[in-house]
């Protein structure tokens, strides 16, 4: 069993079934959580025979750095992490104005499909503990030796797929006594589980929720998404509705510009039509255009320049707060999965080279 995982709740009843007193849970979790102590060792002032237990029975589930990629302008570094069963998962560190950001992920690979994704190439292996979420932002912050103060859920795997892991997550990074990251600095991005969307709505957290749109109505959101087979555009932006009424979180859209699939103007002024819709009812929205990193294995090509431009600037005309993701660490192979994808690639047994 992971420790990380475990809350202060959890760790009071290790404490108590052991016979020791509750506030020897409060200092486990100041040594896991606080301290972010990487072996049992470091943990001092524990009773012995609490020790031994913990040791017995529990793991620090840390992750190894397997590889790490830095941008030419030292603003982005890419990490492939091991996990302790073998898997690898991807994390970026980005260093903004307003301070360091980490994109962590939430899955090893992920069952969604979307078809210009990486991560999503050989399917759905696992979902991560709250641990090895909390251990990708643990880790940075110890090689980087700067404090992490904005967490985005937005790399590998769909976190409202891992729901009840990814809340515990959250609770354990802004808890007061752990890192005590902001809930306003936190962003959980989906591709648009409705049933979740709303579930998160219900637990009133003031963090930000990011959609990942792509496309301006169902028609050609099936072609790149599975998942819109199952909700339809409407009922998402519903569901977003409600979820700003609930948090009072300004909604993100995600748009990445595919070539000739969904960078249209016409496509624009649809998706301005659904923003307005928000509007209307005083929710406030954001679009952030990604242009597509184009990925080895995928079809999808992106857009040009231009197209993107144009599209901006369309749905600018309806005064729609829009941004294009400043493209840190392109570099790198900062889109989704292709780290660990080229890692895969070169570990994995090439059927030729066995002979038996
Ligand atoms: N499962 C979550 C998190 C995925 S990654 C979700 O769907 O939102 C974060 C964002 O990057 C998503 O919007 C995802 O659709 C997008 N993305 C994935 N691969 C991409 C690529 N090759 N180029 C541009 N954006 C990509």
């Amino acid at each position: 069993m992971d420790i990380r995982s475990c809350d202060e709740r959890e760790m009071a009843e290790i404490a108590e079934s052991l016979g020791e007193k509750k506030f020897r849970g409060k200092q486990l979790f100041d040594w896991v959580h606080g301290k972010q102590i990487s072996s049992f060792d470091e943990a001092g002032n524990l009773p012995a025979h609490f020790l031994d237990h913990l040791r017995e029975n529990y793991v620090v589930s840390g992750v190894t750095v397997q590889d790490k990629q830095i941008s030419r302008k030292k603003d982005t570094a890419k990490y492939l992490f091991e996990l302790t069963d073998g898997n690898v998962v991807e994390s970026v560190w980005m260093r903004y104005r307003y301070g360091n950001s980490v994109c962590v992920s939430s899955q090893v690979g992920c069952r969604m499909g979307c078809t210009f994704c990486a991560s999503t190439l050989s399917g759905l292996t696992r979902n991560l503990t709250a641990g090895e979420m909390l251990s990708q932002v643990y880790e940075i912050q110890r090689e980087t030796g700067e404090r992490v103060s904005h967490v985005i859920v937005m790399g590998m795997g769909e976190p409202l797929d891992n729901y009840d892991n990814l809340l515990a997550f959250i609770r354990l990074l802004t808890h007061e006594r752990g890192l005590h990251i902001s809930q306003r600095n936190i962003t959980v991005s989906t591709c648009g589980i409705v049933e979740r969307i709303r579930d998160l709505a219900g637990e009133h957290l003031p963090i930000t929720l990011a959609v990942s749109l792509h496309a301006p109505n169902d028609e050609i959101r099936r072609r790149t998404m599975p998942v819109a087979n199952r909700y339809s555009i409407e009922e998402i932006f519903e569901a977003c509705r409600d979820y700003f009424r609930e948090t009072g979180r300004r909604i993100t859209f995600e748009y990445s510009m595919i070539r000739g699939v969904n960078d249209r103007e016409r496509d624009a002024k649809e998706l301005a039509g659904h923003c307005l819709w928000l509007a209307k009812q005083g929710v406030q929205c954001h679009v952030n255009l990604i242009p597509l990193n184009e990925v080895r294995e995928r079809e999808c090509l992106r857009s040009r320049d231009e197209d993107i431009d144009r599209f901006k600037f369309a749905l600018e005309k309806y005064r729609i707060h829009v941004t294009i993701r400043r493209e840190m660490g392109s570099d790198i192979d900062a889109a989704c999965g292709q780290l660990r994808k080229k890692f895969m690639d070169r570990t994995a047994i090439n059927p030729e080279e066995v002979k038996l």
